[in-house]
Parts: structure tokens; C-alpha cells; sequence
């Protein structure tokens, strides 16, 4: 089954200010924590932008197929889930993620990444600039969108930190 609804971001909105991240980590940890959070601000130097990095719950996931414990598993919204109790900590599914969008959690050597939260993802919520939405597919059908989707999936693939 897959979602109903769709994370997007907008990098040429985000101004850095990282609530984002404080609500993320907030959420899952009760912390407030750049390593706790599963979405993170990067600066782009060469082109002066800041980049929210966040899993885009890939279709044919690479983190999810390159898992040799079947540590994760697709939800009822498309959301690629972590199964900590199965989860080794090999970090494979860190390093096979084309965005960079699975992270390392410093305490427990194992990844963290997007969940949807379980629905209602805050950083959506928190964010005041519109640099994250969480739409409808009938919100995306159009084709301005469907470029800047585009062209933020090529702008993390293709940045230099
Ligand atoms: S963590 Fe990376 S590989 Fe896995 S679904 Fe998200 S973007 Fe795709
Ligand atoms: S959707 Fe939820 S889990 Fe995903 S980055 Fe946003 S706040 Fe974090």
C-alpha cells in the first residue's frame, strides 16, 4: 500500500532556522538534538542554500532491500520503518541511501531515519516557511510541483558538503 500523502520540500524556502529538526528530535527522542533528528539542515557552501535532508520513502528503497536481517519494513502510509528489535546495526542501509537521508544515532550505533510520524509529521507542522510539506497527491498534481520535486532530489544527489 502507499501513502496518501506526500513529504515535499522546497530548499529555495528554508532560511536555516532549524525548527525542523528541533520538533523532529522532540517527537521521537523528547530531546532537542541535531544527531536525535531525523531530518537535518545542510549548508550548501557552493550554491548559499541551505538543503533539508529527509527521506523521500524511495518506492524500491535501497536502505530497505540492502537489509540483511529484514530490519525494515514498509507501514500502511509507504513509510520505510526501522525494526530496532531485528535491526543489527550494520549501517549498510546508511550507506546505500542516494540522499544521504538515513542517519546514525551516536548512542545506539544504529540508523535513524523519517518514520512519516506516523501520519502527521511535525516538521511540516513546525515549519514556518512552507520548505516542508506533507501533501495530497491531488496538492502535487501539478507539473510546477512535480519539478521542484525534481530538482530537490538532484540537488541532494548532486551537493558538495
Ligand atoms: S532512507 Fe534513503 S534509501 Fe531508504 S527510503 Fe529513505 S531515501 Fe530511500
Ligand atoms: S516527518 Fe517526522 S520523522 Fe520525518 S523528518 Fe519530519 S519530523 Fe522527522
Amino acid at each position: 500500500m502507499t501513502s496518501e500523502r506526500y513529504l515535499m520540500v522546497f530548499p529555495e524556502l528554508c532560511t536555516g532556522c532549524r525548527e525542523c529538526e528541533i520538533a523532529c528530535s522532540l517527537k521521537h527522542d523528547g530531546v532537542v538534538g541535531y544527531q536525535k533528528s531525523r531530518i537535518r539542515i545542510i549548508r550548501d557552501v557552493f550554491e548559499g542554500m541551505e538543503i533539508p535532508v529527509v527521506c523521500m520513502q524511495c518506492i524500491d528503497a535501497p536502505c530497505m532491500n540492502s537489509c540483511r536481517v529484514e530490519a525494515i519494513y514498509v507501514d500502511e502510509r509507504g513509510a520505510k520503518i526501522i525494526d530496532y528489535e531485528r535491526c543489527i546495526g550494520c549501517r549498510r542501509c546508511i550507506v546505500v541511501c542516494p540522499l544521504g537521508a538515513n542517519f546514525l544515532n551516536p548512542e545506539t550505533g544504529k540508523p535513524i531515519k523519517c518514520d512519516l510520524c506516523g501520519g502527521d509529521p511535525v516538521c511540516a507542522e513546525f515549519c514556518s516557511t512552507g520548505a516542508i510539506r506533507y501533501l495530497s497527491p491531488e496538492e502535487i498534481n501539478s507539473e510546477e510541483l512535480r519539478l521542484a520535486s525534481r530538482n530537490y532530489i538532484k540537488a541532494l544527489i548532486e551537493r558538495e558538503m
